[in-house]
């Protein structure tokens, strides 16, 4: 069942409309923008189908969280199925709003020879693989030519304006969809996936500038019978004041992130074991010397601990050991009592537990 356009309507301005519908939703319930995801999404806010449409209404209704098992049997159920190639027709709608704003151009100008063999090889590279960053580079290649046309163009900068505007804010939007699937949506600050991201970075820049780089995992002690105590919501506001106090406890460069359900990374560029040592036993001190207290109320949430593991990387070690032995030392930090820093130097003196 291909995605067919009235050809009445200004496709462009109907696909616009679902992609502007489709990536607030998908930010707003933290859902990746994968091209499969953003398939599943595009079909749902087009009403192509009215199964995916229930199927989706009755998750939000319940509230239910889509984990990427949740998102891939949606994909396989609704998109996969009943079209195969659902990732072509997103292909396509894109290729149509690219003909559409060269239809548009052509019309209006002189040059449209060049511009057409442009769009034609930008519309080309949309026919395969397309990720969602690829599309968003056609796209800009799109409006940097279509505003070259403008500049030596004669009567045709208010058609053209429009046209670049749509794609702009298009591109914008991809932009943004794409930096809020990197952003933790109870705690603002970056998710596992600027996690793996950021830490690959940081190892990168490590090795090549030969500067120490260190790692801290934080883990809430006992949280699961805080969770118990006190109910889920208190939980999840617990969480955000982590986070927060977290932050409060390192300097720009450091990237702090939330790396599972409790757990939060911290990224020490430029530190080398000792210094990170410094700062986990800072951010530990905060939580065990203090009481939490609901920002708006300065309610009391009762009082948790951490514990954390903190290691150095090693020249010529992967990301996954640096991130493996950080995580044996959280261990060792948890087995020995917990509420304390455990760094790999104590893994040693432990036998290399
Ligand atoms: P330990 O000291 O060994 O780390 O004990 P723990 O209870 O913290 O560890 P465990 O791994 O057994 O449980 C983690 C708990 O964290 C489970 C769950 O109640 C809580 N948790 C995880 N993610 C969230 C979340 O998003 N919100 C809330 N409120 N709680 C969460
Ligand atoms: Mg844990
Ligand atoms: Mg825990």
């Amino acid at each position: 069942m291909a995605r067919e356009f009235d050809k009445d309507d200004n496709p462009l301005e109907k696909t616009a409309g679902y992609v502007r519908l489709a990536l607030p939703l998908m930010s707003q319930y933290n859902i990746p923008i994968t091209p499969k995801n953003y398939a599943v999404w595009y079909d749902y806010v087009a009403g192509k189908s009215k199964e995916l449409r229930e199927a989706i209404d009755a998750m939000l209704d319940k509230a239910e969280q889509f984990s990427d098992e949740i998102n891939d049997m949606l994909y396989q159920r609704f998109c996969a199925e009943v079209d195969e190639s659902a990732l072509a027709n997103l292909r396509d709608n894109l290729r149509q709003l690219l003909i559409d704003v060269f239809s548009q151009v052509a019309q209006l100008t002189e040059q449209a020879g060049e511009y057409e063999s442009i769009v034609t090889r930008s519309v080309d590279k949309l026919s395969e693989g397309t990720s969602i960053q690829e599309i968003q580079a056609v796209v800009g290649d799109i409006i940097v030519e279509t505003k070259k046309i403008g500049q030596s163009g004669r009567a045709t900068k208010e058609k053209l304006k429009e046209a670049t505007d749509e794609l702009e804010s298009l591109k914008k939007e991809f932009e943004q969809a794409k930096a809020a699937a990197l952003v933790d949506f109870l705690t603002g600050i970056g998710n596992r996936k600027a996690f793996d991201m950021a830490v690959k970075g940081a190892v990168e820049d490590a090795v090549s500038n030969t500067e120490p780089l260190s790692l801290l995992l934080i883990d809430i002690d006992h949280f699961k019978r805080f969770n118990d105590d006190y109910g889920h919501l208190v939980g999840d506001e617990v969480l955000r004041l982590v986070a927060k106090k977290i932050k409060e406890n390192v300097r720009g460069r450091d990237f702090v992130a939330r790396y599972g359900g409790e757990e939060f990374a911290v990224i020490l560029p430029g530190t080398p074991i000792y210094g990170a040592k410094t700062v986990a036993e800072n951010i530990r001190r905060s939580f065990s010397e203090g009481k939490l207290k609901r920002v708006k109320t300065a309610e009391y949430l009762g009082s948790i601990t951490i514990s954390v593991g903190t290691a150095q990387y090693r020249p010529g070690e992967s990301v996954e050991d640096l991130i493996d032995r950080s995580d044996q030392a959280l261990y060792l930090a948890k087995d020995t009592g917990r509420n304390r820093v455990a760094t790999e130097a104590d893994l040693d003196s432990q036998g290399g537990a």
